[in-house]
């Protein structure tokens, strides 16, 4: 029996406040945490745990929609407070999770001069030690199922649930105002990738998007969004 429940972590930093949305996905008595939140972000996990009354000490696996650091950023904390929670994402992106190569963000952020704060907190995420990797289509438990979705990065995932229709998305959709979106341009580092992998969800039964930026996005016409979302692509 699977079931899943949305976390709401506050991120705020001067005059910015927005929310971010960890899921976690419950199998019978364990949970699995899809994605971190920012560095530092290992207390407000734990409140949030608790707020939904999930037992952290029932979290078996995090996995990693991919290396970005609001996605990446609490999972080291993490495990080194609880050591027997296993972490797994992309074969692409283990080089990035274990810092054995360079972030893909923050090498574009140098690139593009970016602001000093974000390129700080890029740089203050800390690496694992060990992580396992996951292939496309491969069942996690019970009809959870890693669909890869490259194009915001390489070796970029979402998990889609069967039974419930729904699809954890990371960052490959964002919903915004009620509306669901293509991710963001700017942050996205192969744009036919990301229509191409837009095009691949298409044949997915979803009813419902969690988003990481926005959070949950329902409809009954998902795939009637989802076909605006692609025709129109990044010619806005
Ligand atoms: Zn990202």
């Amino acid at each position: 029996m699977i079931d899943l429940v949305t976390l709401q972590l506050l991120f705020e930093i001067g005059e910015m406040k927005f929310y971010i949305y960890p899921v976690v996905i419950k199998y019978n008595n364990d949970l699995i945490l899809v994605d971190t939140g920012y560095p530092m972000f290992l207390s407000e996990i734990e409140k949030a745990f608790e707020r939904n009354g999930l037992e952290i000490k029932n979290l078996q696996l995090v996995i990693l929609t991919h290396h970005d650091h609001d996605h990446m950023g609490a999972v080291k904390e993490l495990v080194k407070k609880y050591p027997y929670v296993k972490v797994k994402c992309s074969k692409e992106q283990i080089p990035y999770v274990l810092g054995k190569k360079k972030s893909l963000r923050l090498e574009q952020a140098e690139k593009l001069g970016a602001d000093v704060g974000f390129i700080q907190m890029i740089k203050s995420v800390e690496h694992l030690d060990s992580v396992l990797a996951v292939t496309d289509n491969e069942i996690i438990c019970d009809g959870v199922k890693v669909i890869e979705t490259a194009g915001h990065m390489p070796g970029h995932i979402s998990i889609f649930i069967e039974s419930m229709k729904t699809l954890i998305s990371g960052d490959l959709l964002v919903s915004e105002d009620g509306v669901l979106r293509i991710a963001e341009e700017q942050f996205v580092l192969d744009k036919e990738e990301e229509i191409n992998s837009l095009k691949k969800i298409l044949n997915l039964n979803i009813e419902r998007v969690i988003c990481f930026h926005g959070g949950e996005y329902k409809s009954n016409n998902l795939n009637e969004d989802l076909k605006k979302i692609i025709a129109k692509g990044y010619n806005e």
